[in-house]
């Protein structure tokens, strides 16, 4: 069985071709440029402009035709509304007019099925860390669970909101961790609450910082203090579920600063600490074609009218049948 699928939960546009047997035959990505944050409707103009060429540039790089393809998969949620309409009205049509059957699937679950499959983790504590997530997931009974989760903003945004506000460049991500390797710690708000985590203090009191702090030492207190506040919520979730495997996903999960300590903690546990490569990390096609191809094996199929998107779709809704 090959698999189309249509990753469009935010900014990125992504198309990805996969077999059942787990090989990655195409996974083309069209970033929209952005100046400022994400505004949904032009993102969703962005989706429907490239659509076609993304489409193609998929299935060139597979060398197939659509005649191939057994199943449509797309990304139903969570996701900005506008933007998740794009890739659900092009899924369907794809999917009506040349008669192939059509999943929708969970963004959130993507990330992790992808990771799984790539990385060779069996059952772990997943980081997913992005630009529009932050959640600690690992499965139980049936479900992806959320152990710990953002109370307001996603840690990316929180860094990219920054890194416009400081003026030092857009996604921010890259930037402050390049900035941070040459900063002094300087202590912002550790926000935990139980197992969930607020960043928008941390936000706020990072551009205040800028009036006393060079911005380098800005971007390390950033970093060490979000980045201590995840792991310290992973950490307790490998305590409370004796999981033997953390795997990060999401864009975030590039930063070398994060990746180093969530393994030294993931270590000092006796727990094996697990990356998917960097292609894979942030939103794509080929994650979504995945999961689709896993749900439907697993038997599950859906109407058209199930198939309306879901912007606030959670990763613990989801009975996962294929596992
Ligand atoms: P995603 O939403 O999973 O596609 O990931 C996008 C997010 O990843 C944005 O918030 C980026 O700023 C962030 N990101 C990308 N590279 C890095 C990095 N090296 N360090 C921290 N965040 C990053
Ligand atoms: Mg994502």
């Amino acid at each position: 069985m090959i698999c189309l699928g249509i990753e469009g939960t935010a900014e990125k546009l992504g198309v990805g071709i996969v077999t059942d047997g787990g090989e990655i035959l195409a996974n083309a990505i069209k970033h929209m440029p952005l100046v400022t944050g994400i505004h949904p409707r032009e993102a969703a103009q962005h989706h429907a402009d490239n659509m076609g060429a993304v489409l193609e540039q998929a299935l060139d790089g597979a060398n197939l035709d659509l005649g191939a393809i057994d199943l449509i998969a797309f990304s139903q949620g969570p996701g900005l509304g506008p933007c998740l309409r794009v890739a659900a009205v092009s899924a369907r049509t794809l999917s009506l007019v040349n008669d192939i059957p059509l999943i929708g699937v969970n963004h959130c679950i993507g990330h992790i099925e992808i990771g799984m499959l790539l990385t060779g983790a069996r059952d772990p504590i997943t980081l997913y860390v992005s630009g529009g997530n932050t959640q600690i997931i690992a499965f139980d009974s049936g479900r992806y669970r959320v152990f710990g989760e953002t109370l307001d903003i996603a840690i990316g945004n929180c860094i990219d909101q920054f890194a416009r506000s400081a003026g030092i460049g857009n996604p921010g991500g890259p930037v402050v961790e390049k900035l941070a390797l040459d900063g002094k710690y300087i202590p912002l708000p550790y926000v935990v609450k139980g197992m969930d985590l607020s960043f928008s203090g941390i936000y706020t009191a990072a551009v205040n910082a800028l009036a006393k702090h060079r911005v380098e030492d800005v971007c390390c207190g950033l970093q060490e203090t979000a980045f201590a506040m995840i792991t310290e919520v992973t950490e307790r979730a490998i305590a409370h579920t004796e999981k033997r495997e953390v795997m990060l996903a999401g864009g975030v999960a590039i930063n070398k600063r994060l990746q180093e300590m969530i393994k030294t903690m993931a270590h000092e546990h006796g727990a094996e600490f697990f990356i998917p490569q960097k292609d894979v990390l942030g939103d794509n096609g080929a994650m979504i074609a995945w999961a689709g191809i896993l749900r439907y094996k697993s038997g599950e199929r859906q109407s058209l009218e199930d198939t309306a998107v879901r912007q606030r779709f959670r990763t613990d809704e989801v009975d996962v049948k294929w596992r």
